[in-house]
């Protein structure tokens, strides 16, 4: 028999909208949304929830949320702020086991199986943790697997009625999966958007419960392989572990413009930008990469991406800022539009810090990198050596690497 999982998944209550409430306390219980100006396509990135109340809702376009709500306070987004604040967030998390999938800026997923105490209880300490170390309000839920712990927490979030945050924690105990489910509409479980929901609707199936009770064969038939998770998760089973930073394959930043940019020293300063945030994630995660790729998309939506093999793992800003350049004037014409631009690097080997030797070897590496980064400013693109070069022609918009 296996052991039954204690699987935790927490996510900040309107992350971004904390943080700026904590910059400017006038904001408290306010309508407000921190994202984009209307008249730059801004969209709503996060909002309180006082503008939750009013039906503003995060990804809604802010001239939407306007019209919904007109008086909106708008407040910028500070994005390197949130992702400095949700590194001293996961920390408090790993503070408490190693086995964390972070899933995004504000959410993670936590294996606490190893932890002999009540599931309630580990989750009230982190949360209470979270709250007293960093003033940052947070919804947790409790369960066997990754799937019925992602939606405890957001039912727990959505039973939330006030202006104030949910702080909601929500436990799901071992055997009660299909029965927690069952109630809700199908679309709660992952991988059931608005046609799969519409061709369930045709077959009587509108509860995660009515779904549950469908044979495996019959779903199967009408949705092939889908069919069959889909049946297996009404059910509340959902065996996927917790995938841990370990296994990161690579890390990247993109942005898209606001508005399509041509300006040769705005996109050479949003590569700066970009390749100090991945240098800084390779930092945090101690990993260096020798693959170093750049992604641009024109306005056509046509994305085209480029990368080359250092002769030495990197993780230092510079010279993946340098590379990404050269990458990215070997795709660009001057006075080229450009609509969103990317950096990432690939190609790992992980420090080991257990071991002394393997320390001092990262020292030997540091000077190593010094050297090259000095070398790189001195003659530029020789000191990077080519590699295999790949183009990749996609018509839509990627989806971004956690
Ligand atoms: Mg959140």
């Amino acid at each position: 028999m296996t052991t039954t999982r204690k699987i935790i998944h927490l996510d900040l209550d309107a992350f971004f909208c904390a943080v700026e409430e904590q910059r400017d306390p006038s904001l408290v219980g306010k309508p407000f949304a921190v994202g984009g100006k209307p008249e730059e396509r801004g969209v709503v990135a996060s909002c309180s929830y006082a503008a939750r109340q009013r039906g503003v809702r995060s990804a809604m376009p802010m001239v939407h949320a306007l019209r919904l709500c007109p008086n909106l306070t708008i407040v910028p987004a500070r994005h390197r702020v949130y992702e400095h604040i949700s590194q001293q967030v996961m920390e408090i998390i790993h503070r408490l086991t190693p086995q964390v999938e972070q899933i995004s800026i504000d959410e993670a997923f936590l294996d606490v199986t190893g932890i002999d105490l009540p599931l309630r209880q580990i989750a009230s300490q982190l949360q209470a943790d979270i709250y007293q170390q960093l003033g940052l309000p947070a919804s947790l839920g409790g369960a066997t697997n990754k799937l019925v712990a992602k939606i405890a927490t957001d039912v727990g979030k959505a039973a939330n009625r006030s202006d104030k945050p949910p702080m909601a924690i929500t436990i799901v105990p071992p055997g009660d999966e299909a029965a927690f489910l069952g109630p809700l509409p199908v679309q709660a479980l992952w991988g059931v958007g608005p046609k799969t929901a519409a061709r369930l609707k045709l077959l009587n199936i509108e509860k995660v419960g009515d779904l549950a009770a469908r044979s495996e064969q019959e779903m199967v038939e009408l949705f092939g392989k889908h069919g069959y998770d889909l049946v297996i998760h009404a059910r509340g089973i959902d065996d996927r572990p917790i995938i841990t930073q370990h296994q990161i394959k690579s890390i990247s930043q993109e942005v898209t413009f606001t508005k399509d940019i041509r300006d040769l020293r705005l996109l050479e300063s949003a590569l700066l930008e970009l390749s100090e945030s991945v240098g800084r994630r390779l930092k945090e995660e101690k990993l260096k990469g020798s693959t170093v790729k750049i992604k641009l998309r024109w306005p056509s939506f046509v994305t085209v991406t480029r990368q080359v093999t250092l002769t030495q793992a990197t993780d230092q800003e510079q010279i993946i800022f340098e590379t990404a350049k050269h990458l990215f004037h070997k795709l660009w014409e001057p006075e080229q539009a450009v609509r969103l631009i990317g950096v990432g690097v690939s190609g790992f080997y992980r420090e080991t810090r257990q071991l002394s030797f393997w320390d001092l070897q990262t020292e030997k590496d540091r000077t190593l990198q010094q050297a090259i980064e000095n070398l790189q400013h001195k003659f530029g693109k020789q000191a990077v050596q080519r590699g295999a070069q790949t183009t990749t022609i996609r018509t839509h918009s990627a989806k971004r690497p956690n």
